[in-house]
């Protein structure tokens, strides 16, 4: 069979972008007709993580289906498509590989233990037809092929694996996005209808901007953002000096959520922060961006040499602390912002009203549940899972394990102090009193520690504990 009358399936998955797309650019190279599919699996849309959450919360299955209807009309431009399924892609993919005979899957090869049963499964089964999978690569800056080491030694902390490669690892170009049209299909395929957010169980909701920023999914809104980031406004050019802030559209890049679902390369981000370097400023602010996103790819080879070990509680280390409290009403009130620590609650309501949450504040709420409460940092982490609208599950177990002390940090007992913390990166109380507007009126001095002001003392601000705002979870001397 020559190459024109070869079909592929093209398998989107956590890569939702035409530029820099290996899977794609490899069936376009292997055939002549190109069949690009998306399939939401009601698994990850419509189950739960063990703990119970919603394994995909409203934020990011609004972003998905964003992105989705976004490369759709890219496709389009193109006199393609992106056919879409609801159903188990190791079924939905080996009914369609059937129906219009194709020689290959393409797509891109994930290695965390859900996504490779899947992608196992669905290999098994188009064997027994006569097809195969072909897998690339489309997550990391590095490809693993030019490491310096095979993944299962990659370093087991951070800077050690920095040092080994950032001076000797080349980032490659990202690949071109394809700008021939594609040929016409000599077979009849259902379209499919993308679902909507009330399909995949979650009420519809306008995005809003209340945390500085009004997300939208999609390939065309990262390469704004990218744009915006860099060339526009030049805001990376003081991005080391801003990164820790709080509040507002511009202290941090903002290209997680499109990082995540692959709807932007990490590598073309690499290379505009090149061109930028050479044509405007070159300073520690653009290496710092650089670093973060080695950080990234720290994370997933993390994931591909532990495997499920940073799913579990005794993380990468093997560290079974056995020591954490189960109390699910403590939990209950980290959850929805109700501990009675400003500093603490702020973050949480953020993150419950708008999907995001800074790398500050998800550091402090991470180390508040799990050294402060006590509390199993799973819970925590499936959380973030849920609610998350930049999840990825390596960056987001990762970090987690890192932060429980069960991870990579090569520091023993690492721990941050809430009220220093608050006090330093939220100093005016801006972003406290934005959150909890209850306490506007509580002057900055006693704001962030405001469970150790007299309680006739808060009669002035209109406030009392216990009934305008949460006594505290901690004693008042937990901090002495
Ligand atoms: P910027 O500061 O502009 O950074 C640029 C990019 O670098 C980010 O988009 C991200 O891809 C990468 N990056 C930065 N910091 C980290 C880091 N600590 N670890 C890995 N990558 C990093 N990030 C996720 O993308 N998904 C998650 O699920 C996730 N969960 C987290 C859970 C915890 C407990 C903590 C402490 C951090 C988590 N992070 C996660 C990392 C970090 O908080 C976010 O990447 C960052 O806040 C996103 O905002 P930004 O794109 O503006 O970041």
């Amino acid at each position: 069979m020559n190459k024109d009358s070869r079909k592929a399936i093209v398998w989107f998955r956590n890569d939702l972008r035409l530029h820099d797309n290996e899977a794609l650019l490899d069936a376009i190279q292997s055939a002549g007709e190109i069949i690009p599919v998306y399939i939401f699996d009601p698994r990850v849309f419509m189950g739960n993580t063990k703990l119970g959450f919603a394994k995909t919360g409203k934020f990011r299955a609004k972003f998905i289906i964003e992105s989705i209807i976004d490369l759709k009309s890219r496709l389009q431009n193109l006199g393609s498509d992106l056919y879409i399924r609801i159903g188990k892609p190791e079924e939905e993919l080996l009914k369609l590989a059937r129906e219009v005979k194709s020689s290959w899957v393409f797509c891109n090869r994930e290695r965390t233990q859900e996504e490779v049963n899947v992608q196992d499964s669905l290999e098994n089964s188009l064997w027994a037809i006569g097809q195969e999978i072909r897998y690339s690569r489309g997550k990391m800056l590095f490809y693993t092929a030019d490491l310096p080491f095979p993944v299962t030694h990659t370093p087991d902390t951070f800077t050690q694996f920095r040092k080994e490669v950032e001076k000797y690892i080349p980032v490659r170009e990202p690949l071109s996005e394809p700008t021939e049209r594609f040929n016409k299909l000599s077979v009849v395929v259902e379209y499919g209808i993308v679902p909507s957010l009330n399909d995949l169980g979650h009420e519809e909701f306008e995005t809003n901007d209340k945390g500085g920023f009004a997300w939208k999914g999609g390939e065309t809104e990262a390469l704004r953002q990218l744009k915006y980031y860099l060339w526009d406004k030049d805001l990376i050019a003081d991005y080391k000096e801003t990164r820790n802030g709080l509040l507002g559209r511009d202290f941090s890049s903002k290209f997680s959520p499109w990082l995540a679902q692959g709807c932007l390369s990490p590598k073309m981000i690499y290379a505009e922060l090149k061109k930028y370097e050479t044509e405007r400023t070159k300073n520690k602010s653009t290496y710092w961006m650089f670093f973060e996103l080695m950080w990234r790819d720290f994370f997933r080879l993390t994931g591909k040499k532990f495997g499920n070990a940073i799913f579990q509680i005794e993380g990468t280390k093997g560290e079974d602390k056995n020591e954490y409290e189960h109390d699910r009403d403590l939990f209950d009130k980290w959850a929805s912002g109700n501990t009675g620590i400003p500093f603490i609650d702020a973050n949480m309501r953020e993150l419950n009203e708008t999907g995001f949450m800074s790398n500050r504040g998800r550091q402090n709420v991470a180390s508040f549940l799990v050294k402060d409460l006590k509390l199993n940092w799973l819970l925590g982490a499936e959380y973030f899972e849920s609610l998350l609208i930049d999840y990825d599950p390596c960056s987001n177990y990762g970090n987690w394990n890192y932060i429980a002390g069960v991870g990579a940090d090569p520091r023993e007992d690492r721990y941050f102090n809430i009220l220093s913390q608050a006090k330093r990166y939220d100093s005016d109380g801006a972003y406290v009193k934005y959150w909890l507007p209850e306490l506007k009126e509580v002057p900055c001095a006693e704001l962030h520690a405001i469970y150790k002001v007299d309680p006739s003392d808060l009669t002035k601000y209109k406030l009392k504990l216990g009934k305008d705002y949460p006594e505290p979870v901690l004693s008042s001397g937990h901090w002495n």
